[in-house]
């Protein structure tokens, strides 16, 4: 289901000039009404329900209702991101609540390295290698596309 701005809670990210969940947004589809200073979706059928906008939000101000795969239906999902985790909290519609927590990364913040180290990356852009092949793929070559 398409994200959902809770209006009570948005406050706009305090008037900056792009607000995140417009920043983040890959279907540009996030807007903000300056009078009132809160954000909605301005088109929640061309949703892709990445549920970036609802992650990134810094408020907890949006919310989605999942499918039934993964929480009963009517149920509402807010997630709350910290630099290692996210949890979930899901509340049902006799207004329980659940709340989930799952590591988001296996290092630590700003430590990753952007080529993986490898050796070589190949940086020939007509070339049919990705970035860091032949070796990420263990191999001295690949074999040629017949
Ligand atoms: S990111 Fe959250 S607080 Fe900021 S404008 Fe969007 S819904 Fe409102
Ligand atoms: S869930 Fe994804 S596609 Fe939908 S409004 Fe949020 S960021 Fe955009």
């Amino acid at each position: 289901m398409p994200s959902y701005v809770i209006p009570d809670k948005c406050d706009g990210c305090k008037a900056l000039d792009k607000t995140a969940c417009q920043y983040v947004c890959p279907n540009d589809l996030m807007v903000l009404n300056k009078d009132l200073m809160k954000a909605y979706n301005q088109a929640p059928e061309m949703c892709w329900e990445c549920y970036s906008c609802v992650k990134i939000c810094p408020v907890q101000a949006m919310e989605v209702r999942g499918y039934a795969d993964f929480c009963p239906l009517g149920a509402t999902v807010t997630p709350l991101r910290s630099t290692d985790s996210i949890m979930w909290t899901v509340k049902f519609r006799n207004g329980m609540l659940k709340r989930f927590k799952f590591p988001i990364r296996t290092n630590a913040e700003g430590s990753a390295v952007p080529d993986g180290g490898y050796p070589s990356p190949n940086e020939d852009l007509k070339s049919p290698y990705l970035f860091t092949e032949p070796e990420s793929c263990g191999m001295a070559d690949l074999p040629p596309v017949k």
